[in-house]
């Protein structure tokens, strides 16, 4: 049997970020074909389907779609790999930022013909707070992309951080015959084995005479001016790439398995495994024997009929056992977790014991919020908090019914205080009438959803036109009496801390222009 250590040596905990389209779910695919976790191409895809027949919420099967993000288990090459699925387009919501918590590395897909694109900027942001590393992974040369330096220089331009090609594409579109490792000095010519799978490699030096053979003249001479051009470049530092300031790019497509198999397993030897977490006693090594956790998200009632909640945890030190006893560090108490679930690709099972880097689901009785740390007994120490990010919506929301006030401010403070939104009141009002903020309008539906079939309360929703929220440090005056421009509010959250709601640079400017002795806070995080 393997020991604590070799069992955490081998975990990957990596969580992959891309704009919608850009080809996450197809690389995420190939992987788990390479681990051997599915058979064919398609499957991940297909999961989504069947959860349409499952007794998840109803706005699920209604759109089908997983409302919260995912987490798949696999292993290849001796690594046990957990990758954490951040939804796009309209599945977007706060869990997608929260799920980077746990993750200690990401990959960012880029489509080569669009370059960075909004939804990759808002995740590497997020993921550049941590200072993880971020590996890029440039999906489609097997269309017409951009140029490839140029794809390199957006990257460094547009998210502030270093770029270091590890391997660089011949040609692309229909003249993408495959990739030159750097590291290796040998050129990776790809041939089609169809889609669904690994793509067949023939190897190759850079000066070998039969080269033009293989890739053509044109083709030949445009590599070797390259190679010669990308070696007057910065040298490689893992250090650099460990701290998250140097991303190394790797090009490819997802869709014909060109590059993907080279990318897994360069990116599995330079990727971390899970390492020491901050807690407010200082560093935990995750080599400890003993058990700990964080929850980075609740997802409320799968199972209408029960009416459970299931608590993610991502673990960071030691080894879980299904039948220990665990200690709850915000509400003081001993318990097992019951139920604990690993997502693998297909689906859920029970689990009997896992390892710091995994991520577990366990059956959550009501007592668990975001952010929560889980230790053995005897251990009282806290992970710090998962921050709350910055909503881009807001919505006026209020009860259709006057007469369900009590349900509706009963409704709205606990489905805020488990994360699935924020809530703001107005500065010396109550919760009768509040404004909503989340970062993806999936939640509204949800909360919604929820607002209806769990307390019995019809909201009233009207939009506004807000689009950023920042907190407020420093104000010695009455926040009533607040000078504001046309476009903003003050708002008040359960924490008693005050924030402005506002639409652009230009309000803020008007604000602090208006309002002197105004201290304003402009971190990502709220
Ligand atoms: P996601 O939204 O980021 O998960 O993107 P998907 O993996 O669903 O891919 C979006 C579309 O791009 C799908 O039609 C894929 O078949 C296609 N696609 C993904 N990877 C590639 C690729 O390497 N080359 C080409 N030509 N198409 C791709």
């Amino acid at each position: 049997m393997a020991s604590l250590k070799e069992e955490i040596s081998r975990r990957r905990t990596f969580a992959i970020i891309s704009h919608p389209d850009a080809g996450k779910t197809t690389l995420t695919e190939k992987f788990l074909l390479y681990g051997g976790a599915i058979a064919q191409a398609g499957e991940v895809k297909g999961k989504r389907a069947r959860a349409a027949t499952s007794d998840w919420m109803e706005i699920e099967k209604q759109r089908g779609i997983s409302v919260t993000s995912s987490v798949m288990q696999f292993r290849h090459n001796g690594f046990c790999i957990n990758i954490l699925d951040t939804p796009g387009h309209q599945d977007f919501s706060e869990d997608t930022y929260r799920t980077l918590m746990a993750a200690d590395s990401a990959v960012m897909v880029i489509d080569g013909a669009k370059g960075v694109e909004p939804q990759t900027r808002k995740l590497f942001k997020v993921c550049a707070l941590r200072h993880i590393p971020i590996f890029t992974f440039v999906n489609k040369m097997d269309r017409e992309t951009r140029d490839p330096l140029e794809l390199c220089e957006e990257v460094e331009r547009e998210l502030g951080i270093a770029t270091y090609p590890m391997n660089w594409p011949i040609g692309c579109g229909r003249e993408f015959k495959g990739v030159y490792d750097r590291e290796k000095k040998r050129i990776l010519h790809f041939t089609d084995a169809g889609h669904a799978q690994k793509a067949a490699v023939t190897e190759a030096e850079l000066d070998d005479p039969a080269l033009p053979e293989l890739i053509g003249e044109k083709l030949t001479d445009i590599l070797r001016d390259d190679v010669e051009l990308l070696g007057a470049g910065a040298e490689f530092d893992l250090e650099a790439v460990r701290c998250g300031k140097l991303s190394p790019v790797f090009f490819g497509s997802a869709l014909t398995n060109f590059g993907v198999e080279p990318f897994l397993e360069s990116f599995l030897r330079m990727t971390p495994p899970p390492l020491s977490r901050q807690s407010d006693e200082g560093l935990v090594d995750a080599f400890s024997p003993d058990f700990s956790a964080f929850v980075f998200k609740i997802q409320a009632n799968m199972n209408k009929a029960h009416r459970d909640r299931l608590a993610f945890m991502r673990i960071c030190s030691g080894k879980f056992e299904r039948e220990a006893e665990y200690y709850h560090v915000q509400s003081g108490k001993k318990m097992r977790l019951s139920q604990p679930q690993a997502m693998m690709a297909a689906e859920r099972e029970i689990v009997d014991e896992a390892y710091a880097g995994d991520i577990i689901g366990v059956f959550d009785p009501g007592i668990f919020s975001i952010g929560d740390t889980v230790t053995v007994p005897g251990k009282k120490f806290r992970y710090s908090g998962i921050p709350s990010f910055e909503p881009e919506l807001f919505r006026s929301v209020s009860p259709k019914d006057t007469m369900k006030r009590k349900q509706f401010i009963k409704g709205v403070q606990q489905i805020a205080q488990e994360g699935a939104i924020q809530i703001f009141k107005f500065p010396g009002s109550g919760y009768e009438d509040i404004v909503v903020g989340v970062v993806g309008a999936l939640q509204f539906d949800v909360f919604e959803y929820r607002m209806r079939s769990e307390y019995g309360v019809e909201l009233r929703m009207e939009g506004l036109p807000y689009s950023h929220l920042i907190r407020i440090k420093g104000y010695e005056g009455d926040y009533r009496d607040m000078t504001l421009c046309t476009d903003s509010r003050v708002l008040q959250d359960l924490r008693d801390r005050y924030f402005i709601a506002y639409c652009g640079a230009w309000s803020l400017g008007f604000l602090t222009k208006h309002n002197p002795g105004l201290v304003l806070d402009d971190q990502l995080s709220v």
